[in-house]
């Protein structure tokens, strides 16, 4: 497939090069080739016109629970305590049937709005697996493990996750919901298991204060203090929300090597509290990517949203408009988002990579004036995922001319 004449090209390369008429050569699964003049090299290759595209790597959330899609709008407005016992009374009211076509639900939502990969936490954990296979989007599937309400053992690590084989696009990680949603011994099985089989390890951590206060009472340390303990941590850990934390604990992430997902839009409207401290961990190196959460407590998948919100909340809070720069914060849902995840070949449009690849319509009304020096601005600050034209994932076009699906 080849990408003809794109108007930009925003690389996101190390450089950051935004490339203007050039032409991106797919082959399978990879992008083979980027530079002028390949539609006169490659005439027979099957071509998408781009001359009123903004091309761009397709945007990493990193953190969701897609199986929960369905109730986007269910419980609004509410006390988290409240909030929570009316979403788990909703949960498992559910059938398994049910909750694969929230997930499918979920999943062609992110495709729709220009999310090619998701890092995503939930039980069943087969559901999103199954949703992202059939619609091809690529997927880190993390199924969630509770141990609050019934023991689990190293054993049972096996028994939740899923036995069918699915396509390279989806990889298997664990998800340990938290520290107070799952007991020591589980965390150490856990450890142990994901170091065995080279698998990442996806926990929600300093979402809130009470979770704080709660683990200072009950074990004398905070909650990094403690999974640096038992020798939870490492860099194949990525932890969800990371708002409620000291330096010290900031400074055993740097140490460790662990990743990060904000979730600014679902931690202000559970009024979590807090900001994350974004400036704080970018200075001591932890990489942190992006993720909306899940529909219940944002309510949209939508990663420009994300975005955006991100980058205002870190100018509001520090007091600074140079805080959460559009560059970092793009950085955050595509490169950063993959270094997060452990996949090193998305990210970026390069030759090598996989092509997962989104195009933007230049001709949308949002976009406008369309300035080279202002792409970057106008994707983060003014972009919605409706603005996502076509959507290219592992080589597949799954979205042409905003039209869903077209396989
Ligand atoms: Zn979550």
């Amino acid at each position: 497939m080849l990408l003809r004449n794109c108007r930009y090209l925003v690389t996101q390369n190390a450089a950051r090069d935004i490339l203007e008429r050039v032409d991106v050569l797919i082959e399978d699964n990879c992008i083979k080739e980027v530079g002028k003049g390949l539609a006169r090299r490659f005439p027979k290759e099957e071509s998408v016109d781009c001359s009123e595209r903004i091309v761009m790597p397709g945007l990493i959330n990193a953190h969701t629970h897609l199986g929960m899609s369905g109730m986007r709008g269910f419980s609004d407005d509410k006390e988290l305590a409240a909030w929570l016992a009316e979403i788990i009374e909703a949960e498992h009211a559910r059938d398994h049937k049910q909750i694969l076509a929230e997930a499918t639900l979920g999943v062609k939502e992110c495709i729709r709005l220009g999310t090619t990969c998701c890092c995503d936490m939930y039980s069943p954990g087969d559901v999103a697996a199954e949703a992202a296979a059939k619609s091809g989007m690529r997927l880190v599937n993390c199924p969630a493990f509770f141990t609050a309400h019934h023991a689990l053992s190293a054993n049972d690590i096996v028994k939740h996750l899923p036995v069918k084989r699915y396509p390279s696009i989806i990889s298997m990680a664990l998800g340990p919901h938290s520290i107070y949603g799952t007991d020591e011994g589980f965390l150490k099985a856990t450890r142990a298991f994901a170091t065995e089989h080279k698998m990442i390890i996806h926990i929600h951590v300093a979402e809130t204060r009470k979770e704080r206060v709660e683990c200072k009472e009950r074990t004398g340390l905070l909650p990094v203090e403690y999974l640096d303990s038992i020798g939870f941590l490492g860099p194949d850990v990525l932890i969800a929300h990371a708002v409620w934390l000291t330096k010290g604990e900031l400074d055993i992430l740097a140490a460790r090597g662990v990743k990060v997902v904000h979730c600014p839009q679902s931690n202000m409207k559970l009024a979590g509290g807090g900001v994350m401290p974004l400036a704080e961990m970018h200075e001591r190196g932890i990489v942190v990517a992006l993720g909306t959460d899940s529909a219940a407590s944002n309510n949209s998948l939508d990663m420009f949203r994300e975005m955006h919100t991100a980058a205002l909340l870190h100018k509001h809070h520090y007091w600074d408009a140079t805080a959460a720069p559009a560059q970092t914060v793009l950085d955050m849902a595509t490169r950063d988002g993959a270094r997060a995840l452990g996949l090193s070949d998305v990210g970026s449009i390069e030759p090598g990579k996989l092509a997962d690849v989104i195009l933007l319509d230049t001709t949308d009304i949002n976009l406008q004036p369309l300035a080279k020096e202002r792409i970057v601005s106008h994707l983060v600050y003014s972009a919605s995922g409706l603005n996502v034209s076509e959507v290219i994932v592992d080589g597949k076009l799954l979205i042409r001319d905003k039209k869903f699906p077209i396989r």
